[in-house]
């Protein structure tokens, strides 16, 4: 039974999927006119995460993610470079996903596309405009009414009034639109930027309308959850939800939103150029780092995710890896074997809470602590059951151990560390030492433990 923390109620609520044994997620993906920063890959992995445990606790999930390829950002760039949208869209789409392979973050079960969604769009801005809350306004396109919408402001737990307030303060108020508050469903076509025919002229769809007509098509009516950072509640995703319901369509049941990345005290932001890119932090850490460091902070909570995040998280991996290695010299086979009932009941019981990633994590690290002394004192059973634990539960998040099995330089490393334990043996601790020393230059440190010694990277 998962628990999230629902942003519309702002409680912790049992998910009860609107088809038993089924769930269906929509998850707002990158406009894509940039290479992706790492705040970009922590957004990734917390809802690629959410999707792989739902998995693994035997629920079939649909997961849609979109790719918003017509947009201000994407124009301006387009413009800029003397190039056409697509190409800006195709080239940035295709350095998203090149990293967020990488990342092991696994494929959208669908990938909407927001050109090729254009009609569905359209009808839903024509029931909108039917149902008396959009309206036309000649040579602009078309805008919502937000004070048709009695709910507008409930999920992101804004007033109408403050709203106003606010937008009516702002010097550039556009005279046409009936509120400072209503906002573009459909953008009249200006010269030299991309658009399509409509029943209200030649234009292109605002960026909320997007993800309302996409998710619905794909999903459906009442769909389970709708995830996205939560600097998307105001006004993405109050938007979102007013133009499907006001159109008379069931929208989310539930809405969950991570956190950000934070550069001190800034949002991890292009626009501020302050971020650090996934490919770079990729290249230095590799994607195990990543995704653990990520993890160790709860979805919903701001996070650094600099430097001393990353080294911490990858020198945690090489330790897991490390136990795996451990085990494979001592001749521990972990394949079939039983699984820590325990563990696997605490790792549970974390993250159906509100996918409490951090205690998941630790429940992972204690297990691999006692798999570890159980190979200290020759417990081959016990270290198989927790080594096996450990697998699952860490494959269970995305993250797999690496055993150094068929490593290139190993033979070679074993073969060194066989002839320090000769020499230690005979009495030569000179020669045990020279190669200790020959082997720490090259990265690789040495452990002397009851059963034997063991090296690690
Ligand atoms: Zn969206």
């Amino acid at each position: 039974m998962i628990r999230v923390h629902d942003t519309l109620s702002r409680e912790k609520v049992e998910v009860i999927p609107r088809e038993p044994g089924k769930l269906s997620i929509y998850v707002c993906g990158p406009t894509v006119y940039e290479v992706p920063h790492v705040g970009h890959g922590r957004a990734a992995v917390v809802f690629d995460v959410i999707r792989r445990y739902v998995e693994w606790s035997g629920v079939d999930v649909t997961f849609v993610s979109n790719v918003t390829d017509v947009e201000d950002k994407i124009i301006a760039r387009a413009a800029k470079e003397g190039t056409s949208e697509s190409e800006v869209a195709q080239r940035y789409e295709a350095a998203y996903w090149d990293v967020m392979d990488r990342l092991d973050v696994g494929r959208p079960d669908h990938l909407p596309r927001a050109t090729e969604y254009i009609e569905p769009m359209i009808e839903l801005i024509g029931d909108l405009v039917r149902e008396g809350h959009a309206y036309v306004v000649e040579g602009q396109g078309v805008y919502f009414d937000v004070e048709s919408y009695d709910p507008y402001g409930e999920l992101s737990h804004r007033k109408l009034a403050d709203l106003l307030g606010t937008a009516g303060g702002r010097v550039e108020v556009d005279e046409r639109k009936r509120s400072p508050v209503d906002f573009a469903l459909w953008k009249a076509a200006k010269e030299g930027e991309p658009a399509w025919d409509s029943p209200w002229g030649k234009g292109r769809p605002g960026w909320h309308i997007e993800c309302s007509a996409m998710s619905l098509r794909l999903l459906g009516d009442g769909f389970d959850l709708h995830g996205g950072g939560d600097d998307l509640v105001f006004p993405h995703h109050e938007n979102e939800r007013a133009q499907a319901e006001g159109a008379g369509h069931a929208f989310a049941r539930y809405w969950i939103h991570n956190g950000m990345v934070m550069v001190g005290s800034e949002k991890m932001a292009k626009s501020l150029g302050n971020f650090t890119t996934l490919a770079d932090a990729l290249d230095a850490h590799g994607p195990r780092a990543i995704r653990l460091a990520v993890l160790q902070t709860h979805y919903r909570k701001q996070m650094e995710l600099g430097e001393k995040e990353l080294t911490d998280a990858a020198s945690a991996i090489r330790g897991l890896d490390n136990l795996a290695r451990r085990a494979r010299v001592a001749g521990i086979d972990p394949s079939g074997a039983q699984l820590d009932d325990a563990a696997v009941g605490s790792f549970r019981a974390h993250m159906d809470d509100d996918f409490g990633t951090p205690g998941a994590a630790a429940v992972i690290f204690d297990t691999a602590r006692w798999a570890n002394a159980a190979i200290d004192r020759d417990d081959r059973g016990e270290a198989a059951t927790l080594l096996a634990t450990v697998i699952e539960l860490a494959g269970a998040l995305g993250l797999e151990l690496a055993d150094g099995d068929g490593e290139e330089g190993d033979e070679e490393i074993d073969a060194l560390v066989a002839q320090r334990e000769e020499a230690r043996a005979r009495g030569d601790y000179a020669e045990a030492d020279r190669i200790r020393d020959q082997l720490a230059q090259r990265g690789i440190t040495l452990e002397d433990t009851p059963t034997g010694t063991i090296w690690h990277r």
